[in-house]
Order: C-alpha cells, then sequence, then structure tokens
C-alpha cells in the first residue's frame, strides 16, 4: 500500500534546489516518487474496498487539485468544475443514500476521503465538506419530495450547498440566532442575517436556521432557500487569511418568503438537525486538518533531507529528528481519534457526540501544531507562497475556530463527562 500513497503524494515533495530555486512549480512539478513511512501510512488497518477509494481519492488530490491549490488561493478561484469532477467519483453525497445519487458510504470511509483529498487543497476540500454535511442533512431530514428535489443535483454538484447558522451576534452560542421565520399562509417570511457562510453567494441551496417559536434552542427550524428568493441578499466577499478557494460572505433576509413546503423535519426541530449536521461535520474538518497535516510531514521530511547548513543535511540534527518524530506521532494519534469517532458516530453510540468533539479538538489543534513545526523546519522558505507548507498553515488554522470553536468542543466534552452518571 504504501507505493500507492507515495504515488499520490509526489507532487507534494519539493525538489532538492530550495536554496536556490523559487518557482511555486518547483513545489508540484518536479516529480519525485518517494516511499511514505510505514507508520504515518493512512492506508494501514483498512479495508481492500477503503484502499481503493483511498487511492482514487489521493490521485485526484494530486492531479487535478494540488497543481491549482496555489492559483486558487492567490486568485481567490472557487473551484465549481474540479468539484464537479469530484463529485463525478461519489464525493459530492459521499454519506448521502444512493437511491437520491449518494455514494452511501460510512463516516469512516468519508474520512478517509476527505482526508486524502485535503492533501491536495485543503480548503477546497472543506468547502467540499460542508456542501457534503448539508446534502445529508437533507437527505436524512428531509421528507421524499425534498430528497428527491434537491439530493440529486447536490451530489452531483450541479448546485452547491451552504450551511447557514451563525450570526453577526451568535456564534458560540448558536441557540441564541435571532433570525426570525415568520409564519403568513403557506409561507416563512424570513429576516435577519447570517455570518461567515462558506460558500456564500455562489451556492444555490442555504441550509438555513431560523426562529419560528420563542427563545432557546426548541424555538429553532431548519429551512431550505434557494438561490434567486426574493428576499434573499448578500454581503461582500469576506478578505481571509486562508480558505481562499471558497468565498465567505454574509446571508442576508429582508422578506423573505420561503415555502412552509421547504422546512426540514418538525417546527422546532432546527437546533437538533444543525448539531447532528455538526457532528459529522467535525469530523470531516479534522480529517482536512490530517490530510494538510500529512502532507506537511512529507514536506518537512524532505526539506531536512536536501537542506544543507553547518556541511550537512539538516536531517542530521538530532533535534529536528525528534520534531519530525514528534509531528509524526501527533498525525498518527490525531487519525486514531478522529476514526474512532467516525466509527462511533456511524454506530449511532452513546459516546459518538464527545468522541467527535475530542476529535475535532485534537485533531485540528495538533495538526495545525504540525503544519505550523513543517513551516519552521524549511526556515525562511516556509513563510514564502512558493512553498505549499505556508498554504496549509493558513487554511487550516480556521478548522480550529468553525463548527464549533474548540472551546465550545471542550464545553461538549466536560458536560457529557459532568452530567453522566
Ligand atoms: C472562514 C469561516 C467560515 C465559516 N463558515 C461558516 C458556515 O459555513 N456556516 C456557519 O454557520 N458558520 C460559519 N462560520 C462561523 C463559525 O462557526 C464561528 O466563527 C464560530 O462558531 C465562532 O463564533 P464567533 O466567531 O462568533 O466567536 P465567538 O462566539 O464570539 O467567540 C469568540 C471566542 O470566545 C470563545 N468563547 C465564547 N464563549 C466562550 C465561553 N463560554 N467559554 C470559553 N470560551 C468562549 C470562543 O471559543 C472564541 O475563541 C465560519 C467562520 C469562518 C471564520
Amino acid at each position: 500500500m504504501a507505493a500507492v500513497v507515495s504515488a499520490s503524494l509526489w507532487r507534494f515533495v519539493r525538489s532538492a534546489s530550495c536554496s536556490v530555486g523559487r518557482s511555486r512549480d518547483l513545489i508540484f512539478n518536479r516529480v519525485q516518487k518517494r516511499g511514505i513511512a510505514a507508520c504515518i501510512d493512512p492506508s494501514v488497518g483498512l479495508t481492500d474496498e477503503q484502499k481503493e477509494f483511498q487511492k482514487v481519492a489521493f490521485d485526484f488530490a494530486a492531479n487535478e487539485m494540488a497543481p491549482h491549490m496555489a492559483r486558487w488561493d492567490e486568485n481567490e478561484i472557487f473551484p465549481v468544475e474540479t468539484m464537479r469532477k469530484a463529485a463525478q467519483l461519489g464525493f459530492g453525497g459521499i454519506y448521502v443514500q444512493p437511491d437520491v445519487g449518494g455514494s452511501g458510504l460510512s463516516r469512516l470511509d468519508t474520512s478517509i476521503i476527505f482526508e486524502a483529498l485535503s492533501t491536495g487543497c485543503a480548503s477546497t476540500t472543506a468547502y467540499i465538506s460542508i456542501h457534503n454535511m448539508c446534502a445529508w442533512m437533507i437527505d436524512t431530514f428531509g421528507n421524499d419530495e425534498q430528497r428527491e428535489k434537491y439530493c440529486p443535483d447536490l451530489c452531483s454538484m450541479e448546485k452547491f450547498a451552504s450551511y447557514c447558522l451563525t450570526e453577526p451576534g451568535s456564534g458560540s452560542d448558536a441557540a441564541s440566532l435571532l433570525t426570525s421565520a415568520k409564519l403568513q399562509g403557506d409561507h416563512y417570511v424570513l429576516n435577519g442575517s447570517k455570518a461567515f457562510i462558506s460558500g456564500g453567494g455562489d451556492t444555490d441551496v442555504y441550509v438555513v436556521m431560523c426562529r419560528t417559536g420563542g427563545k432557546g434552542s426548541k424555538g429553532i427550524s431548519c429551512v431550505v432557500v434557494e438561490k434567486g428568493t426574493p428576499g434573499l441578499g448578500f454581503g461582500k466577499k469576506e478578505k481571509k487569511v486562508g480558505w481562499n478557494s471558497q468565498p465567505t460572505r454574509a446571508v442576508i433576509f429582508e422578506d423573505c418568503a420561503v415555502p412552509v413546503t421547504n422546512r426540514l423535519g418538525a417546527e422546532g426541530q432546527g437546533f437538533n438537525i444543525a448539531m447532528s449536521g455538526l457532528n459529522g461535520g467535525r469530523i470531516n474538518i479534522a480529517s482536512c486538518s490530517l490530510g494538510a497535516a500529512h502532507a506537511s510531514v512529507l514536506l518537512a521530511r524532505d526539506h531536512m533531507r536536501v537542506r544543507k547548513q553547518f556541511g550537512e543535511p539538516l536531517a542530521n540534527s538530532q533535534f529536528l529528528q525528534f520534531k519530525l518524530a514528534e509531528m509524526a506521532t501527533k498525525l498518527v494519534a490525531s487519525r486514531l481519534l478522529v476514526r474512532q469517532a467516525a466509527v462511533a458516530l456511524q454506530e449511532n453510540r452513546a459516546d459518538a457526540v464527545p468522541l467527535c468533539s475530542m476529535a475535532k479538538l485534537f485533531a485540528t489543534d495538533e495538526c495545525f501544531a504540525i503544519c505550523n513545526q513543517a513551516l519552521q523546519i524549511h526556515g525562511g522558505y516556509g513563510y514564502l507562497k512558493d512553498y505549499a507548507v505556508q498554504q496549509f498553515v493558513r487554511d487550516i488554522r480556521v478548522h480550529q475556530i468553525l463548527e464549533g470553536t474548540n472551546e465550545v468542543m471542550r464545553m461538549i466534552i466536560s458536560r457529557n463527562l459532568l452530567t453522566e452518571s
């Protein structure tokens, strides 16, 4: 299996000429196939079938994403056609049921795929993961009509989806959201605004948490708002540190009338739906961090082999050897926890929610530290945009903030510990 992983990740292996060449092309276009150490091989322990689609995802990352990730970042390009190609491989609705166009795979399978894709572009993969989460929410909580109306186009990525929970005044305290949905005849009339919406303005289907009842989580419902609905507007495109291959905008509702038939689930069920989506979303975003960290470990390792200081390769420094060992250990520990949480969620186990939070907390913190350390090992070169490692650092920093901040993850875990008898 090592050969498969190696062939898939070679584009991350930069050339030996770091001290003379600064072209970004050096990062991706100088072909060097190198083996990956078995101890960090992400295919270890997987079934033959999982290894197969992992290889497909790694190949897609290497061939369709990695060569473009710097350009997408630099020019803030939302790579719609590339994502549609990914959808042709089944990555638009990975854990959506097959009868509406999904791949019907498990949460663990999904994590394996997002980890692999993320080695090619963490930002784009993270958007694909949000899109998958929305498609799953409609598939799971929608009725037959809603599933048939929305899921096939989402699974093919003919249409793109956004998840709309956060508001200017409600982030960590999501249940305090204010966007109102007042029932008028057979429509809800929405007023309010959502902040930081991934894909906002460029996507077609908005899965919106809004207030149909009283205060608190029980007063929240979930409705699907289609682009083009009168009264649906968008803020300016945010300028961001990373995640530049996907737009982020405010989503604004001004007397926006949405048919009642667009509500997912029952009135008042919206917060539960939002949190159910996020449990999987947390595994997915943690998996994106794994892929970025995996690529960064390889980049650091190869830089250490070729960069000479004090007359010898950096790889001869025991300090840096130990750093590399710590990075690899944290990567594998993160992966184990993410995969354990994915299995718990798939089995709907009682420990699934805190495990998803632990996985998100641990993996996004540790993987950011890994990428940052990989940048440090690159020295000044790591700070240049010619080198991929800085983009992984910038792209996955936000994984510690969104889908519930890592402080909120601590709240969920400690609440579970303190309230369980
Ligand atoms: C690039 C990007 C994309 C995003 N995409 C989406 C999206 O698609 N859909 C969506 O709905 N949202 C999205 N978000 C929003 C994201 O989920 C929120 O930013 C996040 O939940 C935090 O909310 P906040 O920014 O309002 O921070 P706040 O809630 O104001 O928190 C500020 C800080 O205080 C901490 N904090 C808050 N309360 C406590 C407490 N009681 N104890 C300890 N610490 C606390 C937080 O952890 C954080 O560190 C996105 C954000 C970004 C940056």
